[in-house]
């Protein structure tokens, strides 16, 4: 990605130079192109150009730095089609088809001529909300061009890469959807635990994906079977306990979770802190308690601001305890 942003800043260098000496040279170089001829619709453009405006690095846990800028431009160089899902193909969610012959996978091709597109979903296809859908539109595309692009070589999809692929797509949208402070993915149980604590743990497990690609197995930090956070607050109390973890040769993960709660929850809570210091708190229900019960026996839904440094909620949890939030 870097060496074709170079290459294109290389000859823009020459054209420069040319342009100075001979109008008729320069128009007779190929003129680099700065959108990509593969997306035609209008929208998915608007939101190629945004993530090719955003130029932050986004620092992974494992010393990589992509930024919306090098995703966008891996589009470029590669010719990839993006169109919307209106085939259904992966259950109309955003994808692109992965082929894999033994251990080596391709999002590129499936052997035939033409290059595979990356399927974006048609909600978010809507002129009317053209705006309002902006930043996830961008999340979306980030998320699938990081895959694409194969990061991690041309192998099967991980929870490892998926993992990093909700990161980086979170960070270059400001789309922060789920907490994600402390949960080293180099760490395999706190790995497991952001996909348990975020509710997408079953779906790729499901799915069979693997844990690691082999390849990162060796920087995999196997002196921690649990997940602590760094510098975090959390309070353990009211969170979903850490499973114990193993990593086993191949890459995979073997965990062990600690009982359900007693009695089993009815809410779970998720508090964060904002930049004064405020801890808000958001209660999610896990069975359905009727709108008039929730109403009576849980009137405080929604728990307004503690005051400053009182609380130091901050994350998922279950509530089953008079400790909890909006009690
Ligand atoms: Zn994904």
């Amino acid at each position: 990605m870097n060496k074709l942003f170079t290459l294109l800043s290389l000859a823009f260098v020459l054209m420069t130079l040319t342009a100075c000496t001979s109008v008729a040279q320069t128009a007779a170089l190929p003129t680099p192109s700065t959108q990509p001829r593969t997306i035609q619709d209008p929208i998915l453009l608007r939101g190629w150009s945004r993530l090719n405006s955003l130029t932050d690095p986004v620092q992974l846990w494992d010393g990589r730095t992509p930024s919306g800028h090098e995703l966008a431009q891996y589009v470029l160089e590669h010719d990839i089609p993006i169109i919307w899902n209106t085939q259904n193909v992966c259950g109309g969610n955003a994808c692109s088809k992965q082929y894999c012959q033994g251990d080596v996978c391709s999002h590129q091709t499936d052997g035939l001529p033409g290059i595979e597109p990356i399927y974006i979903r048609t909600n978010l296809s809507d002129p009317s909300k053209e705006e309002e859908n902006l930043n996830e539109l961008v999340s979306v595309l980030a998320h699938e061009i990081y895959h694409y692009s194969e990061p991690y070589g041309p192998l099967k999809d991980t929870l490892y890469e998926e993992y990093n692929a909700y990161y980086v797509s979170a960070q270059v949208s400001r789309q922060i959807w789920t907490n994600f402070e402390g949960y080293n993915p180099l760490q395999p149980a706190c790995l497991i635990k952001w996909f348990s604590d975020t509710h997408l743990l079953d779906g790729y497990q499901n799915q069979g994906l693997k844990t690691y690609p082999a390849n990162m197995v060796p920087t995999v930090d196997t002196s921690s079977t649990t997940c602590q956070p760094n510098g975090s607050n959390i309070e353990q109390a009211n969170l979903t306990k850490s499973p114990t973890c193993t990593l086993n040769p191949d890459g995979n993960v073997s965990c062990q979770f600690p009982p359900a709660p007693t009695p089993a929850p009815e809410y779970q809570v998720k508090c964060e802190k904002d930049a004064n210091g405020l801890v808000g708190c958001e209660t999610i229900w896990l069975k359905d308690v009727g709108a008039s019960a929730r109403s009576s026996a849980y009137p405080n839904r929604q728990v307004p601001p503690t005051q400053a440094g009182r609380s130091t909620h901050r994350g998922w949890g279950y509530c089953t305890s008079g400790r909890c939030p909006g009690r």
